[in-house]
């Protein structure tokens, strides 16, 4: 895929644990060979090919969350290419070599990866290939999880991890999961983006914020969605969180 300036290649690795499928991209600008990975997956060999194929140079690779389905692969890229750079969120860098909060142990396949190089906070801004991309904390599937805004020349690519999909959102029911947080999250940091923003997730189909906005049957209590404005908002939503729980099939207020 071309977006002016950005070329971005997807891999979906069907894995080995439970047919769980993964999104794993490889990003770079058009004129240059060095590259950048988000969330390699288990058992990258298609992404390795490409690279390997296309004369590319990984410098660095983004992780979104510490779950085994999205960091698996890791090993498998600093072996081709040692001196990449792995990048993560602080609240789940743990996650990275530790099986229990992966949770590849309790699907019976522990998985532990090196520990990361570079740990990002949130807004943070990180020029990698030629490329800015900023990180932001998005919590509530998993607590340290960030999403990377990489602005193209005409419309930013969001590369979101398990925070939305097309239609759906993130799991919650996970140790450190948060239903409420991640409505929130996605509220404040993903609807008010550009409505042609480019969200990749990291399962299932690529789609955009007004797609999301129209047609997403979570997020159809939002506040923002319905274009109520930020400061009115904090007072709204805790009004809204007294009365109900808000879960997205619910009955509304
Ligand atoms: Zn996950």
């Amino acid at each position: 895929m071309l977006f002016s300036d950005i070329v971005v290649e997807s891999f979906t690795h069907t894995g080995i644990l439970q047919g769980i499928t993964e999104n794993a991209y490889v990003l770079h600008r058009w004129d240059r060979r060095d590259c950048l990975i988000i969330d390699p997956g288990i058992g990258p060999h298609c992404l390795i090919n490409y690279i390997k194929r296309e004369n590319l140079n990984p410098v660095a690779i983004l992780v979104t969350h510490g779950h085994y389905d999205h960091i698996g692969g890791i090993p498998d890229v600093q072996e081709e290419w040692p001196d990449v750079k792995v990048i993560i969120g602080e609240l789940d860098s743990h996650k990275l070599n530790d099986p229990k909060c992966n949770l590849s142990r309790s699907f019976g396949y522990p998985i532990a990866v090196p520990q990361a190089d570079i740990i990002v906070a949130d807004k943070q801004m990180l020029n990698i290939a030629g490329m800015g991309a900023q990180a932001i904390w998005v919590p509530g599937h998993s607590r340290g999880h960030m999403i990377y805004l990489v602005p193209s020349e005409d419309r930013i690519l969001a590369f979101v991890g398990d925070v939305i999909f097309a239609g759906s959102i993130g799991a919650t029911e996970f140790g450190d999961g948060d239903f409420n947080q991640l409505v929130q999250g996605i509220e404040l940091s993903i609807l008010p983006l550009p409505e042609q923003t480019v969200i990749l997730p990291g399962h299932g189909k690529l789609t955009t914020v007004l797609n999301e906005k129209q047609t997403n049957p979570w997020l159809r209590f939002s506040f923002i969605n319905r274009g109520v404005e930020k400061g009115e908002y904090v007072g709204r939503r805790r009004k809204h969180r007294q009365k109900s729980s808000l879960q997205p099939a619910g009955s509304g207020e």
